[in-house]
């Protein structure tokens, strides 16, 4: 069954009008849900006797429930979301030092089918790909816990569980319901969609026209090193990952952030942070240096380790020297496993 979190004005409007409404009530219906969070004003928006009902009974507000909720030291809020077959996924708000918002990350896929030997997510394989409704779903249950804060939602980075270029055929359309102010959304360039370097999606992607951040999540320079915590990234070379990023640079006009998570002795030597620095000459790209959150040993059975901070210090250092933008990211939520690679959709107490 699909929710409203799934519908356009258009779509709705045809549904409303195949019943007999009138089909201006759609617009009105779907602002005040995607402005409250979910939560519908039933009372402002004066609709006609059993049209609640009638409506709620073909397209409930929601078919994912909230069966978890954690919040850890500094704010971050995991929830667990549990979806009509009974599979989970995971969403996180992020708390700012600016009281006024949030930022939120948002799953594309149940579980993961690209492997990725640091992250929890991958341990379980795919199960499937979201809807888009499951993917709005997760954006709107953000929302409502920012607006219990008192704050707005500003921010939303696809960095959750899965995959995103994997799934594009629901990130697009829900792209499509979060960012036009058209529902009184976020905006294009308040939405980040991540890839760990899957070519033909980045250009899908830009072939959309939608001006969202595209973030690539390189973690090393040299083929060799990603293949090894990538395994299933040997499709794609660095070479032809950052040239189809240029691509999208040159359609969307804004940077590309590269993420690379620093792993003890695997990705941060010198060496390589001159190779990366080499790499992003002349490119408008940004690096964001993240640490490695614990995950436990990697599918291949290796136990990766944090970067210790001298030579995360150092990694920075070679880079901002050769004139490359660079900041750390800040690990999130981690006393609730919610911080980058920790999330596998599992109920705290099991
Ligand atoms: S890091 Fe992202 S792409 Fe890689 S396995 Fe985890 S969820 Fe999937």
């Amino acid at each position: 069954m699909d929710s409203l979190a799934s519908h356009t004005v258009a779509s709705l409007q045809a549904l409303l009008t195949s019943r007999g409404y009138k089909g201006s009530h759609a617009a009105r219906l779907l602002r005040s849900y995607h402005g409250r969070g979910g939560e519908i004003d039933w009372e402002a928006l004066r609709l006609p006797v059993g049209f609640r009902e009638e409506l709620l009974e073909r397209v409930p507000a929601f078919t994912s429930m909230v069966v978890q909720r954690q919040v850890a030291e500094d704010g971050t809020t995991k929830l667990l979301l549990r979806l009509e077959d009974g599979r989970k996924v995971e969403a996180v708000m992020m708390t700012d030092h600016r009281l006024d918002r949030v930022a939120g990350c948002l799953s594309s896929q149940a579980g993961c089918a690209m492997g990725c030997d640091f992250c929890a997510t991958a341990q379980g394989g795919l199960e499937r790909n979201l809807t888009t409704g499951e993917i709005v779903e997760q954006f709107l249950r953000l929302r409502a816990e920012a607006l219990a804060l008192g704050r707005q939602l500003r921010t939303l980075v696809f960095m959750g569980m899965g995959e995103p270029m994997h799934n594009l055929d629901n990130v697009i359309p829900a792209l499509h319901r979060i960012a036009p102010n058209e529902l009184g959304s976020i905006g294009w360039r308040q939405v980040t969609v991540s890839t760990v370097g899957i070519v033909p999606g980045i250009d899908r992607l830009a072939s959309e026209g939608l001006r969202v951040n595209l973030a690539v999540s390189l973690h090393a320079p040299d083929d060799a090193t990603r293949i090894r915590i990538l395994p299933t990234s040997r499709r794609y070379g660095v070479g032809e990952i950052l040239e189809a990023a240029d691509r999208y640079m040159a359609m969307s006009g804004l940077p590309a952030i590269v993420q690379y998570c620093m792993l003890r002795d695997v990705n941060d030597s010198p060496d390589q942070a001159r190779l990366l620095a080499r790499l992003l000459q002349g490119r408008r790209m940004h690096v964001n240096l993240i640490s490695y959150n614990p995950t436990g040993p990697g599918l291949s059975g290796f136990a990766y380790q944090a970067c210790p901070v001298e030579r995360m210090e150092a990694f920075m250092e070679v880079l901002r020297s050769e004139r490359v933008v660079a900041h750390f990211r800040r690990p999130r939520g981690r006393d609730i496993a919610a911080a980058c690679g920790q999330l596998r959709a599992e109920d705290a107490a099991s």
